[in-house]
């Protein structure tokens, strides 16, 4: 049997010996398992792939994958999990929020069979109150939208089973949603419940302009009611501004035309106006993502990987 951990990294030097500490401690009591972890070093500004080149040598277990830029964690992790090759894989982040110490109750879980095994956040400590707030509104929001369900607080920590990791590398769209695209991936899923620590060290990566981007991103690949709302909204007003303009003929017909009516015409204008430009951007959104697709560009680039010194013969 062998387990891959994919840590996806950007400007995590100072976690990462941390994490690698107690990740290799857990690996030293999965008997009977080869164990490997790939790091991923997603462009980081600070001397984190040095760092991660420091444990390569120390330990034959490590792989490192550097990234010619910083592309997100998203493609970060997509990149790992191309590079790996393995009956089970963990995702987990650098930061120690995902304990490693959980990554045997997954693998329990894997022997009993479920493909996809992943940590719901029972807790949050160290995250604000908005954060949290946002967080959750986002999940709710996305669980009434979606039609791929995606499992609420949670993140990317998770275990994936070969076929989910192979169903996962078929999925080459750009927008990457990895939360909806793991859900995607089907086959039997597990959530074990675990309290998310705060950070060892350094700060979040995600401001909230990220996050907006990143909840953007989410709804529209997974979801077309924007756009159905966008029918709907634009069809619903259509319909009201039909059956006021009746009444506006009828009414000059009936009574004559007494050059009135300058606030109602700026409200209609203003409102019909309104709304058509509230539909073009949501088909713009749509429109920009499909113009990205189009493009048809490598998801990223490497600049280096170097596979782990204890199975060379694998790739
Ligand atoms: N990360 C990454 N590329 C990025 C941003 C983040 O690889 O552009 C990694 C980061 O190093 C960490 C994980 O993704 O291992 C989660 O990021 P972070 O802790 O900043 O997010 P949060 O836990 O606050 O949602
Ligand atoms: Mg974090």
């Amino acid at each position: 049997m062998h387990l891959a951990v994919v840590v996806p990294a950007f400007n995590e030097s100072e976690a990462l010996r941390e994490f690698h500490l107690r990740l290799a401690a857990v690996f030293d009591k999965l008997d009977g398992m080869r164990c490997e972890v790939l790091y991923v070093d997603d462009g980081s500004r600070d001397d984190t792939y040095s760092v991660m080149c420091s444990l390569r040598d120390a330990d034959a277990r490590v792989s490192t994958l550097k990234l010619s830029r910083n592309f997100g964690k998203e493609l970060a992790l997509t990149a790992g999990l191309d590079h790996v090759d393995a009956d089970a894989v963990v995702v987990i982040d650098a930061d120690l929020q995902d304990p490693p110490e959980l990554i045997p109750t997954f693998i329990a879980h894997w022997r009993e069979g479920y493909d996809v095994v992943y940590g719901t956040r029972a807790s949050r400590a160290g995250e604000s109150r908005l954060k949290k707030l946002t967080a959750s509104a986002f999940y709710r929001v996305m669980e009434r939208l979606s039609n791929t369900p995606v499992p609420r607080d949670t993140g990317d920590f998770r275990l994936l089973s070969r076929r989910a990791l192979d169903g996962m590398k078929q999925l080459r769209e750009r927008q990457r949603f990895m939360k909806g695209l793991f859900t995607w991936v089907g086959f039997k899923q597990l959530s074990v419940p675990y309290d998310r620590d705060p950070r060892f060290a350094g700060t979040t990566k995600f401001n909230y302009w990220r996050l907006w981007n990143f909840a953007l991103d989410g709804i529209t690949s997974f979801s077309g009611a924007p756009l159905k709302a966008a029918t709907y909204v634009g069809s619903f007003t259509a319909m009201i501004a039909f059956i006021y303009g009746v009444w506006v003929l009828i009414k000059a017909l009936v009574w004559g035309d007494t050059v009135k009516g300058y606030p109602s015409l700026m409200l209609v204008v203003l409102f019909l106006g309104g709304v058509q430009l509230v539909a073009l951007g949501v088909i713009g959104e749509y429109l920009g993502r499909l113009y990205v697709e189009a493009k048809q560009r490598p998801l990223y680039l490497t600049d280096e990987f170097v596979a782990a010194a204890e199975n060379p013969a694998d790739r």
